[in-house]
């Protein structure tokens, strides 16, 4: 009687949990492990050298961590992903052919017409399926609101009370503890271990082609789970209790902070949210953190990101398309590296994402996402700069917070009004304005903040698009209050005009 051929499983490059969905309880010789690279998607996107070789390398190392357990793993190149799953088939033979539901939409696509028996993800701790059931019937999808749920039903940091459950310490939210302007007594920040490059290391950088941007990759991304636990053991022991008080600051020597610099491990599957969460809870408890940033940390692990990955889900695929506010400006060359900048903020900013693919989330946010937004960038296009730029990019990651958050291109579905603001906010918020050559305070004139008056400029140009939302219209009246504005929209096309020749 013929053998019944064994199965394959199908591991993308961002699903390297050897523990989880179709990999869960997996024994070597009852299976086959597929990994795929494929030319397509490295060829796709101008990559940012260290987020490519993170993907790579981490792919390679998985797949010799499953042959040193005794799986027989097929890790290939091919033209396209569907292309490798062709040619393994033809090579070693048709068994049924398993994946994890993967993390775009296009791989589900994709993987749906090549006939995939798919296992339902667990990399999230709310299911898509179980976001689209919180979300029916609500007509704004609240991110507290789906944070306040998934703590409740997960049981994170909440104590039993007189009347059930209730959040330990009295409250959801300790944000006023939060979101310190940034210490200016020159202190040291959390260190993080850079890990040296091994010879798979070596042999992605070898290889990495030549239409790539950014620093080589220095060891500072965790390539392998064991690395991705140590980084997690440092941010517990030493960032953990400064984050929640500075996650918002930026300073012009330091890149991180206390963030912990964990998103590219979550998001390739090294680590699993769950893990996270409970060794951040386990530091309250013990006393080694305070409650404040450990719920500061928390709502970004289980509220922010699953609320993410819950939206994208649910919009796709005609989310990927908005444009609300007709944006259609390129991503600046001051932000691509073709040209430099005089605006501090952005300079540093900029430096991050070249030195480290990375920049925290008010650099993102409140500084490239805030130009972007209000000098009227194509959210297309900056989603795919920012997607091919940041160690921790995906398509997930990036458009719901490039499209809603940053740029309010879906005119409202996610974020209740734009997150424009001038320079007064990153003056606040950093030390920056102060060594550059720009007056935040200013709207008109040479020295001009070109934040401060491209904010007014966007209020005016998209006075009519805004109107409508009660929100906007105490920032709506102070634009049209302002007696210079004829000067400060002026002013405000020559910025974009200098702006978008580099030369601002
Ligand atoms: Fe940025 Fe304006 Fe401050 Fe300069 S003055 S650092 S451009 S916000």
């Amino acid at each position: 009687m013929a053998r019944e051929p064994i199965p394959t499983v199908w591991v993308m490059g961002d699903q390297l949990d050897r523990a989880g969905g179709a990999l869960a309880g997996r024994q070597p010789g009852e299976c086959r492990v597929l990994l795929v690279e494929s030319d397509a998607r490295i060829n796709s996107k101008r990559w940012h050298r260290q987020r490519l070789h993170l993907v790579l390398s981490a792919m390679a190392h998985f797949a010799d961590e499953l042959r040193g357990d005794g799986f027989d793993v097929d890790h290939r190149r091919a033209p396209t992903l569907a292309q490798g799953l062709r040619d393994h088939v033809r090579e070693l033979g048709a068994g049924p052919v398993v994946a994890t539901e993967p993390m775009s939409w296009d791989a589900r696509e994709m993987l749906d017409r090549l006939g995939v028996e798919l296992v339902r993800t667990d990399r999230f701790l709310c299911h898509f399926d179980e976001f689209a059931g919180w979300a029916a019937g609500r007509r704004q999808l609240r991110m507290e609101d789906f944070y306040r749920w998934q703590r409740l039903r997960l049981g994170v940091l909440m104590e039993t009370g007189p009347s059930g459950p209730e959040p330990v310490g009295g409250q959801w939210n300790f944000d006023h503890d939060n979101r310190e302007p940034p210490p200016r007594d020159g202190r040291s920040w959390p260190p993080i271990t850079r890990f040296e490059l091994d010879d798979v290391d070596r042999a992605v950088l070898d290889r990495l082609p030549a239409a790539t941007h950014g620093a080589d990759p220095d060891g500072t991304w965790p390539v392998t789970r064991a690395q991705a636990l140590i980084r997690l053991g440092e941010f517990v022991d030493h960032g953990l209790s400064p984050f929640g008080p500075h996650e918002d600051a930026m300073l012009a020597g330091e890149w991180k902070l206390a963030h912990s610099v964990l998103s590219s491990s979550l998001n390739l599957g090294l680590l699993h949210p769950r893990e996270v969460v409970a060794a951040a809870e386990e530091a309250y408890r013990a006393g080694t953190a305070p409650l404040s940033s450990v719920e500061g940390f928390v709502r970004q692990v289980i509220g922010w990101r699953e609320y993410v990955w819950g939206v994208y889900w649910l919009w796709m695929p005609g989310y990927r398309r908005r444009n609300a506010l007709g944006a259609a400006r390129p991503v600046p060359p001051a932000f691509t590296g073709a040209a430099g900048t005089e605006m501090n903020c952005v300079a540093h900013a900029v430096g991050h994402v070249r030195e480290h693919g990375y920049a925290h989330h008010i650099e993102r946010l409140m500084v490239l996402g805030n130009l972007a937004l209000t000098a009227g960038v194509d959210p297309q296009a900056m989603n795919k700069w920012m997607w091919a730029s940041f160690v921790d990019g995906a398509e997930w990651v990036m458009l719901p917070n490039v499209i809603g958050m940053a740029l309010y291109a879906d005119g409202g579905m996610m974020a209740t009004k734009p997150y424009a603001s001038g320079g007064a906010y990153i003056d606040r918020m950093s030390d920056l304005c102060r060594a550059c050559r720009f007056d935040p305070k200013r709207r008109v004139g040479a020295d001009a903040c070109p934040f401060t008056t491209l904010y007014w400029d966007f209020l005016a140009r998209n006075a009519d698009a805004l109107g409508h939302n009660h929100r906007m219209a105490r920032q709506l009246a102070g634009m049209r209050a302002l007696k210079d504005l004829p000067a400060v929209r002026d002013r405000a096309g020559e910025v974009l005009a200098r702006l978008e020749a580099g030369d601002l």
